[in-house]
């Protein structure tokens, strides 16, 4: 009797506890071991369902990209992670265009017809489709790969046209679906692939600022959905559940981001294009005289002479690897009787729930950290907000500047606080690339320096 049916849907169910597990961050680690046990179950089954020499041929391409996967993990910095993922997404929507192609011209090899014989429409439709979404994947994940690197900048505003072209590549990519399905010639399906690879470079290219984290999370999705497209065309039902599954929770954080930033994904993804804001750019080119600036001994001072303290991390933090340094600071403020808490924007950082990784790596306790729409009313009656190496997720022109690519967006009312402490290496700008008027408020004090370097240099001061 043939079991691997039954273990692959073990794997499946593994990958449903695994999701389950990511739902709280407790309960994440377990999760991840759910992902892992589910993914090997489902590695052994394929492989022994691989006989003779394809074997040989599926191992060396395991043993070859599981180098070169690991080799680029272990030299990446911790920060640059969420680029890396972008670049991964990209390779899962590359894996998908080639099998189509593959499909298409050895049909026999995958016992979906002969070749030289004219595939069924239906077999077609799956060809182009996998190939469709594999190839949008594969360019918008390498143009998100770019922003995040900070390779390409400032395409917001730039490109007007985009949505219009957008709009007309989808219909002609329609009709080059059509035309294969008809005609199931090469040079279609070949001209698809460049409209679809034209397509999701255009959906990405003009988007950024506060609306970045929903496109991160949505090529996530693509990435998932290209899967299961897959899974049909090579008839194996444990990629089109993985990939049903890895697609559908992507649209779900998609949607729970948007409720988050407070936009549809509609004008996320075709909405208003603000103008680059002239003088308002980060850079500071304004008058920065007004600007109080302090040091670590000062900071130190202020926190111990607080009862309450409300940390906010943001990216800056991921890049200095200030969590540990940081968790020490609080734990001597939390040692002095002061109550210190984490206040965690939904966007913070450059992935979902970046933030709250970094500070449980650095053991912060999960009840010590907060949501937005948890802890924003406090700051009005706390002494300190610490603000390390965030800035757009604190910035008050997502709420009263129209121009602003930030607009709408809710953010934590550090402001609100008696006195701001903002850490961060410059007075330049965020993701976003906007000015920072928080910086200008006599509340704030700045203090510039590596966030790493700072949090030690407090710490020393605090003992
Ligand atoms: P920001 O990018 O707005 O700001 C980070 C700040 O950290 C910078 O201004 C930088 O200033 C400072 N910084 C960098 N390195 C260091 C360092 N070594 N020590 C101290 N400070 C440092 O980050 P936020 O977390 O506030 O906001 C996230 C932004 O990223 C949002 O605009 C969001 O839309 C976007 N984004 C988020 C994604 C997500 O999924 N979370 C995905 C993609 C984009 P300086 O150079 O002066 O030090």
């Amino acid at each position: 009797m043939n079991f691997n049916p039954l273990f692959l849907l073990l794997a499946g169910f593994c990958f449903i506890f695994a999701l389950r597990g990511f739902s709280s961050a407790q309960t994440a680690r377990r999760g991840n071991l759910w992902g892992m046990g589910g993914m090997l179950l489902a590695l052994i089954v394929t492989l022994g369902m691989t006989g003779g020499y394809r074997l040989a041929g599926v191992l060396t391409a395991l043993a070859l990209g599981g180098a070169i996967g690991s080799a680029i993990a272990f030299r990446l910095p911790m920060a640059a992670l969420p680029q890396l993922v972008a670049a991964f997404h990209s390779l899962v929507g590359l894996a998908a265009t080639l099998i189509a192609i593959v499909m298409y011209a050895v049909p026999g090899a995958f016992k979906i017809g002969m070749p030289g014989t004219h595939l069924g429409r239906s077999v077609l439709l799956e060809i182009g489709l996998g190939a469709i979404i594999g190839a949008i994947t594969f360019t918008g994940s390498l143009v998100a790969f770019a922003k995040l690197q900070g390779i390409l900048k400032g395409t917001r505003g730039v490109l007007r046209l985009q949505p219009f072209l957008n709009a007309l590549t989808g219909l002609l990519i329609l009709g080059a679906l059509a035309g294969f399905i008809v005609l199931s010639d090469p040079l279609v399906l070949l001209i698809l692939i460049a409209l679809a690879f034209y397509l999701g470079a255009g959906l990405i290219l003009p988007i950024g600022g506060a609306d970045m984290p929903v496109v991160v999370s949505l090529l996530n999705s693509y990435s998932g959905w290209t899967a299961a497209a897959t899974g049909f065309t090579m008839n194996s039902a444990v990629l089109i559940i993985t990939g049903a599954l890895v697609g559908s929770s992507g649209a779900i954080l998609s949607s729970v981001m948007c409720k988050n930033m407070n936009r549809s994904l509609f004008s996320v993804l075709f909405g208003r294009r603000s103008p680059p804001q002239k003088g308002k750019e980060g850079g500071g080119k304004a008058d920065t005289s007004s600007i109080k600036v302090g040091n670590a001994e000062e900071a130190a001072a202020i926190l111990r002479h607080a009862s309450s303290v409300i940390i906010v991390p943001g990216y800056g933090m991921a890049v200095a690897q200030a969590q540990r340094a940081l968790q020490e600071m609080a734990a001597l403020l939390i040692q002095d009787g002061i109550r210190v808490r984490y206040a965690i924007h939904p966007v913070a950082g450059r992935m979902p729930g970046h933030m709250n990784v970094l500070l449980a790596e650095a053991n912060v306790s999960y009840d010590d950290v907060f949501e937005l729409d948890d802890i924003n009313a406090d700051f009005a009656c706390t002494d300190v907000a610490f603000v390390i190496g965030a800035n757009d997720v604190t910035n008050p022109a997502a709420h009263n500047d129209a121009a602003s690519p930030l607009y709408g967006m809710p953010i934590l009312n550090v402001e609100d606080a008696g006195t701001v402490l903002f850490v961060k290496r410059s007075l330049g700008a965020g993701y976003a690339g906007v000015d920072n008027e928080l910086f200008y408020n006599p509340k704030t004090m700045m203090i510039l320096g590596d966030a790493r370097k700072v949090c030690e240099g407090i710490v020393q001061t605090l003992k």
